[in-house]
């Protein structure tokens, strides 16, 4: 199961000027991604941040970055919680290219807009899940447009 962290802590902390730590599962295993972004997609939800979708993104067994739907708070179409967690590995790994990089998306396959930014990040698979982590569907290499 994964360590606790406080739940919602913005990736960028502008009071240290530090991105704060992606606290990792005490055993990583492409369930233990898969329940992580089911439930940032369930607290998400529960704060009336947007639709209840989450993800994660991952290399060599590690969360890279971690995403919501916010479109809702943010006021903003494209907050899905994928484009958030490219987002947010892209700038804790500091690179734009997220080749060798997996996705992990609560829902059936992401939505046009959130697979082609994948397939920008370059990033390698999408693994998807609708409700359970035990039902991990493997989507593939991203496709530019998605579907
Ligand atoms: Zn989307």
């Amino acid at each position: 199961m994964l360590t606790r962290r406080r739940f919602l802590v913005p990736a960028f902390d502008p009071v240290t000027d530090r991105l704060t730590p992606i606290e990792q599962p005490e055993t990583p295993s492409p369930r233990a991604f898969m329940a992580r972004a089911l439930e940032l997609a369930r607290l998400g939800s529960r704060r009336n941040e947007g639709t209840p979708y989450g993800c994660v993104i991952v290399k060599d067994n590690r969360i890279a970055g971690e995403g919501w739907n916010r479109a809702s708070v943010r006021h903003d179409a494209t907050a899905h919680a994928e484009i958030e967690a490219i987002q947010e590995a892209c700038r804790r790994e500091q690179r734009r290219d997220l080749a060798g990089y997996v996705m992990y998306t609560n829902g059936g396959r992401p939505c046009p807009m959130c697979e082609t930014a994948a397939y920008w990040a370059r990033i390698d698979r999408i693994f998807t899940a609708v409700s359970s982590p035990d039902e991990i569907t493997d989507r593939g290499a991203p496709k530019y447009g998605g579907c």
